[in-house]
């Protein structure tokens, strides 16, 4: 199995109806439990990184090991870039091997939102990439540090977005926020059904972490084909290593090591088989 483009990936599950998960990486740990899941359950999934992550986890080191891991590993696996804000790093990350980007310029006033995103599918082309871009606001941010607050995408502006940018894959807004939800979200399925029905692309939901699986599922059957999840990842990662470190043990790195490949493991695990279903 190899390293492939997210096209790839988005047609083939949207062919057996069932949804892709996009699990962000932040370090070799992440990379090794979400592929070890996918291997286990011999499902081929997308490894990301989105930009304001790149602080922690610098694209030279984190970029080279994602494609390694990918062309090693025994099933199909697309490596992109989530949230890309820069052209210079959006190139980077082509030119590290990344299959897939995301360009967010969501922000923007619609015009300029279309002719930025043209630009980068036209360099993405140049690398036989696929692209992603989003239009309305998700709420929250990859980071936590800003918040536009939520503005479900207009369907029929979608449908002029996707035709006039050329993207493969299209982000939407319909009440879904980054980071950890207070309560489970309520998701506007009718704007979602609407968003597929004129725009026939494969779907994207941002901000996956905390969506109750019938929503996940509910969401797949009306369009969504690729699901990012980012901070359930984070999360039990996080407390996987809390729970070793109470341990009585003597602790140790390796044993610290395994805990957050394990975190990593387990939910990525969890979300494939809701996906899958
Ligand atoms: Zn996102």
């Amino acid at each position: 199995m190899a390293l492939v483009t997210m096209k790839t990936l988005l047609e083939q599950a949207e062919k057996n109806h069932r949804g892709i998960g996009a699990f962000s990486v932040g370090n070799m740990e992440m990379i090794k439990g979400a592929v070890q899941a996918a291997e286990e359950l011999n499902t081929p999934i997308i490894l990301q990184i989105a930009e304001v992550r790149l602080n922690y986890s610098p694209l030279a080191l984190m970029g080279p090991m994602m494609v390694q891991a990918a062309r090693e590993a025994k099933v199909d696996i697309a490596v992109h870039l989530d949230h890309g804000l820069t052209m210079d790093v959006v190139k980077k990350a082509l030119d590290y091997g990344f299959t897939s980007v995301m360009y967010d310029s969501s922000t923007y006033p619609f015009e300029e939102n279309i002719e930025r995103t043209q630009e980068v599918v036209k360099l993405a082309e140049k690398y036989g990439a696929t692209t992603e871009a989003e239009l309305g606001l998700v709420g929250g941010s990859e980071d936590g540090s800003c918040d536009h607050g939520i503005r479900c995408t207009n369907p029929e502006d979608a449908k002029i977005f996707c035709e006039r940018t050329g993207i493969d894959a299209l982000a939407v807004a319909i009440g879904n926020a980054h980071g950890n939800y207070p309560v489970a979200p309520k998701l506007a399925f009718d704007v979602l059904e609407e968003i597929h029905n004129k725009t026939e692309i494969p779907l994207v939901l941002h901000g996956g972490s905390g969506i109750t699986d019938e929503d996940f599922q509910k969401a797949i059957s009306l369009g969504i084909v690729k699901v990012n999840i980012a901070t359930a990842s984070f999360n039990k990662l996080t407390q996987r290593a809390e729970e070793y470190l109470k341990t009585e043990e003597k602790h140790n790195f390796f044993s610290l090591n395994e805990a957050m490949v394990r975190g990593t493991y387990e939910n990525v695990k969890h979300h494939i088989k809701v996906f899958n279903c």
